[in-house]
């Protein structure tokens, strides 16, 4: 039997070939020819038939990672598992399982685990190097007082960081449109814009809100709210006292745009693509001396896909930045004289939560 045989299943997702004992490809699944494996009728990539040999040459291979580059046009390398069952006559059955998405997966996990630690270690280490500095300074009450109120700033900074750390967490493994409520956008305005305040008032830092009134959008409040509060907490962060912090609505035929633009350090091109990566910071300095942890946008980004919308950003350094989330607009069916409006839609309005990390 020849290539002619060679069919091609497209219900197999793995890689399975069977060879003959003359190294003829009697039988590719369909990631055997997109993976170019396969030429006229042979395998045609040096680390499959390397593999092969060694099965034959009665070697186990069982789950044996092979990493492929993808043939042109297509780019990047696929990591498969491979099983190799040898028959009598030398003909071999052949399973390649993709790994690629697992493996991504777990050097994220990887990568996540080793950032966290790093990002703990710094102010725990700062915190034990300044309490033996309290213990050596003994009654100099300046120097104790000294070490004190550094040490409170490295506590805020822990503590933001566990918050931002949780938050992240939850926002990762909650989905709000599993049993969502139709969450007044209004109020996730008002509740954010009146959470960073404080602070804003802090660095003579105006807040303005100007738009349309009357979205609803379905959903979590609190993860809405965390979203939002992020973006402004950001805004004055990183802009100079004494400037303007807008909060626009804009509602579109089936969507919702909160926008919050701000007249700050504003962010390069380059920069712009990798903000929303987790524990990333233009500048690691400014970040930290405004007890930033690295994961508000982080934060942001999931909260917008758990909601079905995006975040994008506008922004030019020296001038300001824009922040957009667009999320679906939810328009609740109309209630008739007969229905009210819970039975029209499974979905209620909310009532406050507050704040999301308690
Ligand atoms: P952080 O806690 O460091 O603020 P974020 O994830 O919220 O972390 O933001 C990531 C980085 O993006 C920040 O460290 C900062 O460099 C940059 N950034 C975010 N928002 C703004 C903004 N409004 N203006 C300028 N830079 C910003």
């Amino acid at each position: 039997m020849g290539l002619t045989s060679l069919e091609i299943a497209p219900l197999i997702d793995d890689l399975v070939l069977v060879i003959d004992s003359q190294d003829q490809v009697l039988y590719a699944s369909e990631m055997g020819q997109s993976l170019g494996l396969i030429s006229a009728t042979q395998v045609a990539r040096p680390e499959i038939t390397a593999l092969i040999d060694r099965a034959r040459e009665g070697h186990t291979v069982k789950n044996d990672l092979v990493e492929l580059r993808r043939p042109l046009p297509a780019r990047g390398i696929v990591a498969l598992g491979i099983s190799i069952a040898v028959l009598p006559d030398g003909s071999c059955f052949f399973v390649g399982r993709d790994l690629t998405a697992a493996q991504r997966l777990e050097q994220v996990r990887r990568d996540f685990v080793a950032n966290i630690s790093h990002e703990l270690k710094t102010p725990v280490g700062a915190l034990s190097v300044l309490m033996e500095a309290v213990v050596e300074a003994g009654d100099d009450v300046a120097a104790v007082s000294k070490f004190v109120n550094r040490m409170q700033t490295e506590l805020v900074r822990l503590n933001n960081m566990v918050r931002d750390l949780i938050d992240l967490s939850r926002v990762q493994s909650d989905d709000p449109l599993a049993s969502p409520t139709a969450v007044p956008m209004d109020r996730v305005v008002s509740e954010a814009v009146e959470s960073v305040q404080f602070a804003a008032e802090g660095r003579g830092i105006t807040i303005g809100t100007t738009g349309d009134q009357g979205a609803f959008v379905a959903g979590d409040e609190m993860q809405l709210v965390a979203a939002l509060r992020n973006l402004l907490t950001n805004a004055i962060s990183y802009s100079s006292d004494n400037t303007q912090v807008s909060v626009g609505v804009r509602i579109h035929e089936n969507e919702v745009d909160i926008t919050v633009a701000d007249q700050g350090i504003g962010i390069s091109r380059v920069n712009q693509e990798r903000i929303f990566e987790r524990f990333y910071r233009v500048d690691q300095a400014r970040s930290r001396a405004t007890g930033g942890t690295g994961l508000g946008l982080a934060i942001v980004k999931n909260v917008c896909m758990n909601h079905g919308g995006e975040v994008s950003v506008w922004s030019v350094v020296g001038e300001g930045s824009t922040f957009t989330l667009r999320f679906p607009l939810f328009k609740p069916a109309p209630p008739t004289p007969e229905t009210d409006f819970e039975q029209v839609s499974s979905i209620r309005p909310t009532e406050s939560k507050g704040r999301f990390s308690s």
